[in-house]
C-alpha cells in the first residue's frame, strides 16, 4: 500500500477507534471516567499510549521545522540572489496570500449573514477564556526583524527565521566563489534534512492514528449539537473554499488539473487535520510542494514557510462566521462598515501569529475588540473549536500550496511534467 493510502487508512481508523472509546468511557458529572474498564481505557490507552505516541510524533515534526526552513530558504535565496525575480516572487506571494484570505473571510461573512447561525441562541458562555491584548500593527511589523538569529530559531519565530535566511542566502550569492563551499554545504544539508522528513513520514500512519484516536476519544460531540448551525456553517464555507475556490483559482492560473492537485495534497491535509498546526506540518508541506507538485525550491522555500505563518484562510473563515454568529447572538448590528473592518483586521491579524493549534481563537478576540463586539462571545464557541481547528488547518495548508504553485507557474518555475506524474 502506498504511504498516502496508509495515512488515510490510519486517519479513518483513528477517528473510528476514538469515537468507540468516547462512547465506551462513560464519565461522571465532573467529567472523570467511571471506575473500572472506562478508567483503565482512559488512563492507559487514551492518556497514556495514544497521547504519548501522538506527542512524540508532533514533536518530531516540530523538530524539523526550523532546520528545514533555514537550510532550504538559504539554498533558495542563494540561487535567486542575483535575479531581480526575487522581488516579484515575494510580491506575488504576499498579494495572493492577502487576496485569498480576503476572499475567504468575505465568503464566510456572506454565509454567516445569510444562514444566521447565531439567531435565537441562548447565551451560555464558558467564562474561563481569557483575552489577551492585541499587538499593534507597528509591533507586528517590528517583530518580523530579528536581533538575534539564534534566539529566533530557539523560539521558533518563523518570520524572523525567514528574514535571517533570506539575508544569508543573498549574501552567499553575492560573495561568489568565496562562498562556494558554504553553498555546497547548505545544499548537501538540505538533502539530508529532506531525508529526515522522509524517514519521519514513514511513521506518520502510527502517529496520525494515535493523535486522532486520542482526540476523538476526548471530544464530546454534545457541544457540536448545541452549536450545530454555527459548526456546519463554518464547515460548509471551509469545504467550499478549500475544495471549490482553490480548484477554480488553481485551474484559472495554471491550467493544470485541480483534482490532481488536491489528490497530491491528501496526505498533507491529513497531517494538518491531525496536528491542527500549520507549523508542525511544514516539513511535509514543503516536501510535497517541491517533490510532488513540482514547485522549484526557489519559490517553495520562501512561500511555504511564509504561508504557514501569514496565510490562514481557514482561520479567517472561522473568524468571519464567528463574528456574524456573535453579533447575532448578542443582537448587535455592526453594519457593513463593521464587516469591512472585520475583513481588514482578520486579514492583518493572521500575519505574525504562528500556525499552532487554537491560535485562531486568540486572534478572533482581537477582531471582536476592533468592531466593538463583546469579547466574551469567544467563550460561546470555544467548545466546538478543536474540531474546526483541525479542518481549518487543512484549508490553511492547502492555500499555501496552491499559492506557491501559482506563483511558481507564473515565474516558469513549476515543473509541469513532475506535476502530471502520478
Ligand atoms: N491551527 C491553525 C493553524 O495552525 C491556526 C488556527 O486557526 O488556530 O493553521
Amino acid at each position: 500500500m502506498s504511504l498516502t493510502k496508509r495515512i488515510l487508512l490510519a486517519m479513518a481508523l483513528g477517528v473510528a477507534v476514538g469515537i468507540v472509546l468516547n462512547l465506551t468511557i462513560s464519565t461522571d458529572a465532573e467529567g472523570r471516567p467511571d471506575a473500572g474498564l472506562g478508567q483503565w481505557l482512559q488512563l492507559f490507552l487514551v492518556d497514556g499510549l495514544f497521547d504519548g505516541i501522538g506527542q512524540i510524533f508532533v514533536k518530531s515534526l516540530q523538530l524539523l521545522v526550523v532546520p528545514l526552513v533555514f537550510v532550504s530558504l538559504v539554498c533558495g535565496s542563494a540561487a535567486l540572489g542575483n535575479h531581480t525575480r526575487m522581488g516579484s516572487i515575494a510580491l506575488k506571494t504576499i498579494l495572493l496570500y492577502m487576496m485569498t484570505t480576503g476572499l475567504a473571510i468575505t465568503l464566510a461573512l456572506t454565509a454567516g449573514t445569510l444562514i444566521k447561525p447565531g439567531e435565537g441562541i441562548e447565551l451560555q458562555a464558558d467564562t474561563s477564556f481569557e483575552v489577551s491584548d492585541a499587538p499593534s500593527l507597528k509591533e507586528t511589523l517590528v517583530g518580523i526583524f530579528p536581533s538575534n538569529p539564534v534566539a529566533a530559531m530557539a523560539e521558533g519565530n518563523m518570520l524572523q527565521v525567514i528574514v535571517f535566511s533570506l539575508l544569508l542566502g543573498i549574501a552567499i550569492s553575492r560573495s561568489g566563489e568565496a562562498a562556494r563551499a558554504i553553498l555546497d554545504f547548505f545544499q548537501n544539508l538540505n538533502d539530508v534534512v529532506m531525508k529526515m522528513v522522509l524517514l519521519l513520514m514513514q511513521l506518520a500512519p502510527y502517529g496520525v492514528f494515535c493523535l486522532l484516536a486520542r482526540l476523538f476519544a476526548d471530544l464530546g460531540l454534545g457541544a457540536v449539537l448545541d452549536l450545530a448551525w454555527y459548526f456546519f456553517t463554518v464547515l460548509f464555507v471551509l469545504l467550499l473554499h478549500g475544495l471549490g475556490v482553490y480548484s477554480l483559482l488553481f485551474k484559472f492560473f495554471t491550467r493544470l488539473s485541480p483534482l490532481m492537485f488536491l489528490s497530491k495534497m491528501r496526505a498533507v491535509m491529513v497531517f494538518g487535520f491531525s496536528t491542527a498546526s500549520s507549523n508542525a506540518t511544514l516539513p511535509v508541506t514543503l516536501r510535497t510542494v517541491e517533490n510532488d507538485l513540482g514547485v522549484d525550491n526557489k519559490v517553495a522555500s520562501f512561500s511555504v514557510p511564509l504561508g504557514a505563518t501569514i496565510n490562514m484562510d481557514g482561520t479567517a473563515i472561522m473568524q468571519g462566521v464567528a463574528t456574524a454568529f456573535i453579533a447575532q447572538a448578542y443582537g448587535i448590528d455592526i453594519g457593513w462598515t463593521g464587516y469591512l473592518l472585520v475583513v481588514l483586521t482578520a486579514t492583518l491579524a493572521s500575519v505574525g501569529t504562528a500556525g499552532v493549534p487554537g491560535v485562531g481563537m486568540i486572534t478572533l478576540a482581537m477582531v471582536l475588540q476592533q468592531v466593538g463586539l463583546p469579547v466574551e462571545g469567544v467563550a460561546l464557541i470555544i467548545g466546538v473549536d478543536r474540531l474546526l481547528d483541525m479542518v481549518r488547518t487543512s484549508v490553511n495548508i492547502t492555500g499555501d500550496a496552491m499559492v506557491s504553485s501559482v506563483v511558481a507557474n507564473s515565474e516558469g518555475l513549476l515543473d509541469r511534467e513532475r506535476f502530471e506524474q502520478r
